[in-house]
């Protein structure tokens, strides 16, 4: 059995199932013979079904959800109203063929895909894949992270009673589960979200066998403050930016790159509203910043932050809280420069560098001087100007004066390192499809 942990006591909540290669076995074989018939139902009905059991599970399911991952209960919430909003979405959404020329291109699907999930936001992220996988025709095993495998497990059977048998199954276990679940022949494609070190080992799995692919990896994301920027006015957004879920997203904010006379004023803005905000269990109203996830990148968080600070980075707030629960308030780090791993890294936390640039030329090649490339954003009340640098950086969405903003028909894709493939909106079912042509004589049409 696995242990699951709460990360604001450090107590064991339960155990669930530590599943090895034989679950593994008999999940993707109840998701190849339930192919066949699911690929030609019609799924609408299905996928709002879906939307409702993730809606009545959310009352019950939220609470387990802030129990194990740490977050607000608000902000538990918001993942199932998310999800919930994700499996309508993806229920309406219908890619006709296309004709070009005497071809007519379709779109099938690809058969039984593994999805594997991290800790951060572990309903939202499922979701993300399950409503897109099922709109397509696909069947699902879903593998959550080890550190959050209880909510998914939960809902995961919830769903499966909505579904035909085999459409979807949950399996919970270590790091090696998710190496069985995608070398294993009945997969037919992989949608990983996670890290690039094991998105990388992913990728090589699915080679071997040609397996389709979708990485969602890591980011080190880039803000750039032009010199024309109002500090005050910007700064609650570049704030909940880089710190909302204890600044475990993958398209947060990573690094600040302040220009000019902006430098101080941001500092000092960001310091105020860190030195603010109420750092405590996910549980207790008025929460705004949960603990950090797990063990492991709780030490990752300190160890980075102290590493800057004998570099020569000021700690100007922020830092580690007494335990028992992996709680760090927000830390603003100033004087941080490009040799430090807070910089280079993504530190996936609670900790933000800030780096002082003279000049908004060295701010974009700083940005960009990264195997990163998830997302970025340029803030400045010259909003064309901020748009025309905007246009200079590498991530696959950059944003103006704002950063997460993101809708459901928008596709999603990292750059570099951060990702291959696309997701989200209609390149959702694209990615979960493979086109199909059927050519005839001309004048047959
Ligand atoms: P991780 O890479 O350690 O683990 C992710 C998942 O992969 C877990 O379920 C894990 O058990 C599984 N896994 C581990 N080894 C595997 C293997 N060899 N084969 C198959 N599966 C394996 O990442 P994490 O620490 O859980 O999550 C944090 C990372 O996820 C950060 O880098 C973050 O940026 C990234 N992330 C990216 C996005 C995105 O959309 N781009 C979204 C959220 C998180």
């Amino acid at each position: 059995m696995l242990a699951v942990e709460n990360p604001a006591n450090g107590q064991r909540i339960t155990t669930v199932p530590d599943a090895g290669p034989a679950d593994v076995d008999k999940a993707v074989r109840a998701a190849v013979g339930a192919w066949p018939a699911w690929r030609v139902t019609d799924r609408h009905a299905a996928l709002m079904s879906c939307a409702a059991v993730v809606e009545e599970a959310a009352p019950v399911l939220a609470p387990v959800l802030t129990e194990e991952q740490g977050k607000p209960l608000r902000e538990a919430e918001a993942e199932f109203t998310r999800a919930a909003a994700r499996f309508r979405y993806f229920a309406g959404l219908r890619i006709e063929p296309r004709v070009v020329g005497q071809a007519e291109v379709h779109r099938r699907p690809l058969g039984p895909v593994a999805a594997i999930t991290p800790w951060n936001f572990p309903v939202q992220l499922a979701v993300a894949k399950l409503a897109p996988a099922f709109a397509a025709g696909n069947t699902v095993v879903l593998k959550p992270s080890p550190h959050t495998p209880l909510t998914t497990l939960h809902l995961g059977r919830m769903l499966a009673e909505v579904l035909p048998p085999g459409v979807l199954t949950v399996l919970t276990g270590q790091d090696p589960l998710g190496e069985h679940l995608v070398t294993h022949p009945g997969i037919r494609k992989i949608n990983f979200t996670g890290s690039v070190a094991t998105g990388k080992h992913v990728a090589a799995a699915a080679a071997a066998d040609l397996k389709r692919l979708t990485l969602e990896l890591g980011g080190n994301d880039p803000a750039i403050i032009l010199p024309c920027a109002d500090t005050a006015l910007l700064a609650e957004k570049l704030f909940w930016s880089a710190f909302a879920n204890c600044g475990q997203i993958c398209m947060a904010i990573k690094r600040v790159y302040a220009v000019g006379s902006a430098y101080d004023g941001v500092v000092e803005a960001l310091a105020a509203l860190a030195t603010e905000v109420v750092v405590g269990d996910g549980r207790t109203p008025g929460t705004r910043i949960g603990p950090v996830n797990n063990r492991p990148q709780y030490d990752r968080v300190i160890g980075l932050t102290e590493e800057a600070r004998s570099d020569g980075a000021r700690l100007v707030t922020g830092g580690r809280l007494d335990g028992p629960g992996y709680f760090f308030a927000p830390a603003i780090l100033a004087e941080a420069h490009d040799g430090m791993r807070v910089v280079t890294e993504e530190q996936f936390g609670p900790v933000l560098p800030i780096v002082r640039c003279s000049t908004v030329d060295e701010a974009v090649g700083l940005a960009n001087a990264t195997k990163f490339g998830l997302c970025g954003s340029v803030w400045g009340t010259d909003e064309e100007r901020a748009a025309d640098v905007a246009m200079r950086l590498e991530g696959g969405t950059v944003w103006v004066n704002e950063h997460l903003a993101m809708s459901l028909d928008e596709p999603f894709a990292g750059s570099k390192w951060s990702g291959l493939g696309v997701s989200g909106g209609v390149w959702g079912i694209e990615g979960n499809t493979e086109p199909f042509v059927v050519h005839r004589p001309a004048g047959a049409r």
